[in-house]
């Protein structure tokens, strides 16, 4: 599928100067939507080739990872399992409905547990208890999944001098940054509040692909708003009007707080004049406050 790049004609913005694209990526699939597509990729090609039927994941309750696998699951036939993070509500909400009408079987494990996920004895622990697994961890955050997110550049068929994309472990920031050329500069826009987190993960995927030692990327960390999740009047009111003006929807977790960074910023002039910014809109909707 050829992903549109839609070029922003808000006033706001071509007043100043900049010209801003959006990649759709959200456009990708109905239900593996976004950088999660591009995160199961290679990890569905590896349990094609190890013939395993069965994934397991994690997750917290209103996860895109979640609801990605889950459908993908679906699509391709092969069965799913999701840990949940924090206590069976008596309703499930709409993303774990979505899930386990995909045929997720959810297993909910308290914080505590969760925390232990990624130790050799919890995921032992998992296999003796499941059989035999694919593991793929909180977010499709592996090796696999940067490999996939290395490919979104490709998508991109104009030249460019800054890309962005909103972060939560960092993965898909990684393989964009490992496929930049020299000119070109990646900006990082974490949606949780963690100091340093987002960069030495992007450094250590750098160093685990063992590329060259790239550096052209920045990490801003100003427009978290303060947690994972959290969002204020003021985000909520910018996505509204950002719909409104260039009708493409955006989530108050991820893309939301991504786009309301990249507005201020170029309002502030960080940007110079004639520069070309893709945001990459990496999808999430499923998860959006309607
Ligand atoms: C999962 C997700 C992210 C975070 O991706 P990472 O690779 O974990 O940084 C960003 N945006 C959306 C919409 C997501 O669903």
């Amino acid at each position: 599928m050829k992903i549109p790049l839609q070029k922003i004609s808000d006033p706001a913005i071509s007043s100043s100067g900049v010209n801003l694209f959006v990649l759709r990526l959200d456009l990708t699939h109905q239900h593996i939507s976004g950088n999660k597509w591009y995160k199961l990729k290679y990890n569905l090609e590896e349990i094609k080739k190890q013939k395993i039927k069965t994934v397991l994941t994690f997750g917290g309750a209103y996860s895109n990872h979640i609801a990605a696998t889950a459908a993908a699951g679906k699509e391709f036939g092969f069965k799913t399992i999701g840990i949940i993070r924090g206590d069976e509500e008596k309703e499930l909400n709409a993303t774990l409905q979505f899930a386990e009408s995909g045929g997720m079987k959810l297993h909910f494990v308290s914080r505590t547990e969760y925390r232990k996920k990624h130790t050799p004895e919890f995921l032992s622990a998992l296999t003796e208890k499941f059989g035999k697994i694919f593991i793929i961890p909180e977010g499709g955050s592996n090796e696999f999944g940067v490999k996939g997110c290395t490919e979104i550049v490709n998508e991109i068929n104009i030249p460019f001098d800054f890309i962005c994309s909103a972060c939560g472990t960092g993965a898909t920031i990684s393989g964009i940054i490992m496929s930049l050329k020299e000119d070109q500069k990646a900006i990082a826009f974490p949606v949780l509040h963690a100091p340093g987190y987002i960069e030495s993960e992007i450094k250590k995927w750098i160093t685990h692909f063992n590329s060259k030692n790239f550096s052209n990327f920045h990490v801003n960390e100003d427009y978290d708003f303060g947690k994972y999740a959290k969002h204020t009047p003021e985000l909520l009111a910018f996505i509204e009007r950002f719909e409104k003006q260039n009708n493409i929807p955006l989530d108050q977790v991820y893309t939301g707080k991504m786009m309301f960074g990249i507005y201020d910023l170029i309002r502030k002039g960080y940007f110079e004049k004639n520069k070309t910014i893709v945001a990459v809109h990496t999808g999430g909707l499923q998860g959006k406050l309607h």
